[in-house]
């Protein structure tokens, strides 16, 4: 008999089932050219060259039980050094393979570290609107999630509704910069705020208020935006990363937790966070491809693709009378609902072929997500169809 646990994760999961069966159903009748769909953030475009080299020299030049092997549970000490000095040359820190713990993606990463802290009934604090997987992680660990209202005027975080949300249960605050679903990036004046108000909380509450920084999209930025190194504004900070987005490689699943000496109960939480990897059953991050990233630590995907499609996304929505949050990183356009109801809006869009997520998903009515990782042309195919919406809501 199914775990009671379980409901709550099962109706989760079939909205996103839901989702793709109508891609689906859709797909049958117009034809898969002719369905716009928007909902999945899976990068389309291909893995550097760089990687796959390198992932054959991996293969051809090192030794074939030690590329395949088992290693020490944190990661390769050479790549953990190498990504530890990539770090200090970018934000001027002094880390070593000490502070590094490969992990199976930011997912394991996340999950390790919620492990690591929470005990049962701690919260743990998000800004809305925020990755719906988050909810599952936190209840996984025994935690429960907090979300903050969001500040619609900008999506950046909202200083005083932190200061509001503290209570002696909080042990952490996510951070997810850039941000999914938004696409916004978080300013390092509205970062400094929230690092001030942090600290000044946990002083008033008496224990540590640890910041989780999710960063799977650190390099998607646009237009000179700048990611701010958290740990540089708030010591007490540890930093989840991904290669899935910055490298294309979702299916790899390699990212790592960056536990800074200056985080209260370092090295106790490293140790205990390599513990909790085990007792997961990550055992260790996927081996050859730790082996291949360490060689290509400065490649990344092709950026100005995701900008080509996010500004015909952007000018051409905006230009029918939509409005959307300021896009500067990610691969997503937040955009208002015209009428106030996501889930209307989401299954008008469906009739026009249009598929996108509602916003109340992530914790946020009034809105859906757009993911621009798609095809070029399809954006541009998609656009009569926006007319047609825009239209039907009198935008225009
Ligand atoms: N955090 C956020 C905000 C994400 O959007 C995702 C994936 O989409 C993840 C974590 C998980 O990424 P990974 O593939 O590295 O596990």
């Amino acid at each position: 008999m199914l775990a009671k646990e379980m409901d709550a994760y099962i109706s989760g999961g079939s909205a996103v089932r839901a989702m793709f069966e109508e891609g689906t159903r859709l797909a049958a009748i117009y034809g898969r050219e002719n369905v716009y769909d928007f909902s999945l953030g899976n990068p389309n475009i291909p893995a550097p060259a760089a990687l796959n080299d390198a992932i054959r020299a991996v293969l051809d030049e090192e030794e074939s039980t030690f590329v395949h092997g088992y290693m020490t549970n944190a990661g390769y000490p050479d790549v953990r050094l190498a990504v530890a000095e990539d770090l200090n040359r970018r934000f001027g820190t002094a880390y070593t393979d000490a502070n590094l713990l490969m992990t199976v993606g930011a997912a394991g990463g996340m999950n390790i570290i919620l492990r690591t802290l929470l005990d049962p009934g701690d919260e743990v604090l998000v800004f809305a609107p925020y990755f719906s997987e988050y909810n599952f992680y936190v209840r996984g660990a025994g935690g429960v999630i907090r979300p903050i209202p969001a500040d619609p005027a900008t999506f950046q975080p909202d200083p005083e509704a932190l200061r509001a949300a503290v209570t002696p249960r909080t042990k952490a605050l996510i951070v997810n910069n850039p941000n999914n679903p938004t696409g916004v990036v978080y300013s390092e004046e509205t970062l400094r705020a929230v690092a001030s108000v942090l600290t000044e909380r946990a002083e008033a509450v008496g224990h540590a208020i640890y910041i989780i920084s999710d960063e799977p999209y650190r390099e998607l930025v646009y237009d000179g935006a700048v990611v701010s190194w958290i740990p540089n504004l708030y010591p007490n900070t540890v930093v989840c990363y991904s290669w899935s987005k910055s490298l294309s490689i979702p299916g790899e699943r390699l990212g790592y937790l960056c536990i800074p000496d200056a985080c209260e109960d370092f090295p106790v939480i490293f140790d205990a966070a390599v513990v909790v990897s085990r007792a997961l059953g990550f055992v260790n991050a996927p081996s050859l491809i730790q082996r291949a990233v360490k060689r290509v630590l400065s490649a990344q995907t092709d950026i100005a693709a995701y900008d080509r499609n996010r500004r015909a996304l952007y000018d051409g929505l905006t230009a029918l009378g939509f409005r959307t949050a300021r896009p500067e990183g990610a691969f997503y356009l937040w955009v208002q609902t015209p009428g106030g109801d996501d889930v209307a809006f989401a299954a008008k869009a469906a009739e026009h072929r249009i598929l996108t997520v509602r916003g109340s998903g992530f914790g946020c009515g009034g809105y859906v997500r757009l993911a621009y990782c798609v095809s070029h042309d399809m954006i541009l195919r998609s656009m009569d169809a926006w007319k047609d919406l825009a239209k039907e809501y009198n935008l225009f």
